[in-house]
């Protein structure tokens, strides 16, 4: 039994959607499927998060709605763009200006401080912060006393917390973070999480993150559900219980 059951319909505008979406690794016979004819939409100002079991797809769904790698299949629309039909230079300047990223490894440059590391971006692309902003930002993740700090001087939940202010320092249209709590223990990745709700529900933020910790996934408004390279369902405002449950359904 399934314990969805008519998910409430939420007019929101997508921030980015997929369309028919397919992704093969190798050719020929030997093709494996990663992602097999994908559409959904994300919601503007929502907290999504994509589930499923290891190899389902999620971070090759993630990457091509980031326009981190081409799909085999299918287009990628960022609002109103179709980034699918970018070449690679436009590609590139769309994912500086209207991306945020989060990785599991917080990719931060150890030479410059927490504070040089989140407006690092917006230097490189020749942008002015907006002070208030980052601020505002830095206070929300509780950094301000850690500006200074070299990431080696920070634990890995500040590390990452540093990675986050960093994603959401330019205004991204969206924000998008891949098993962002895999390298954090529980009580550095409940923080990341609580960041990434308050970056949603207070400042506005759309996130995607995937994940396959079913705790991590109640923080988000949405969750959609990935097997074998299919939507199989979603749920919406789910506990931590009910993704559990139907992930176990999943065989995962
Ligand atoms: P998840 O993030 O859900 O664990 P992935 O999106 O990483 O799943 O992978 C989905 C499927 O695609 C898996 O079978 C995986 O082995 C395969 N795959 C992913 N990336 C590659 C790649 N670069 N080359 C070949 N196969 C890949
Ligand atoms: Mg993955």
């Amino acid at each position: 039994m399934s314990v969805i059951t008519n998910p409430p319909q939420v007019s929101t505008a997508s921030a980015a959607r997929a369309e028919g979406l397919s992704k093969f690794y190798g050719t020929g016979e030997s093709a494996i499927p990663a992602l097999d004819d994908v559409t959904v939409g994300l919601g503007e100002g929502q907290f999504t998060a994509i589930m499923g079991p290891s190899g389902s797809g999620k971070s090759t769904l993630l990457h091509m709605l980031a326009g981190l790698d081409r799909p085999s299949a299918g287009e990628v629309y960022l609002g109103d763009t179709e980034i699918t039909a970018l070449n690679d230079k436009a590609l590139t300047l769309l994912r500086r200006d209207r991306i945020g990223f989060i990785f599991q490894s917080f990719n931060l440059l150890p030479t410059m401080t927490a504070g040089e590391n989140i407006v690092l971006p917006m230097r490189i692309a020749g942008r002015k912060p907006d002070d208030h902003w980052v601020a505002s930002i830095v206070e929300t993740v509780g950094l301000t006393d850690r500006l200074s700090h070299r990431p080696s001087e920070l634990s890995g939940g500040q590390q990452q917390r540093v990675a986050a202010a960093r994603a959401l320092a330019s205004k991204p249209q969206i924000i998008f973070a891949d098993e962002p709590t895999g390298a954090l223990d529980s009580k550095s990745g409940a923080e990341l999480l609580a960041f990434l709700r308050k970056a949603v529900t207070e400042l506005g933020q759309t996130v995607v993150m995937v994940t396959h910790d079913p705790t991590a996934a109640s923080h988000a408004d949405r969750v959609v559900f990935l097997a074998d390279g299919h939507i199989v369902d979603e749920m919406h405002a789910a506990t931590a219980d009910e993704v559990l449950d139907y992930m176990k359904h999943l065989g995962a």
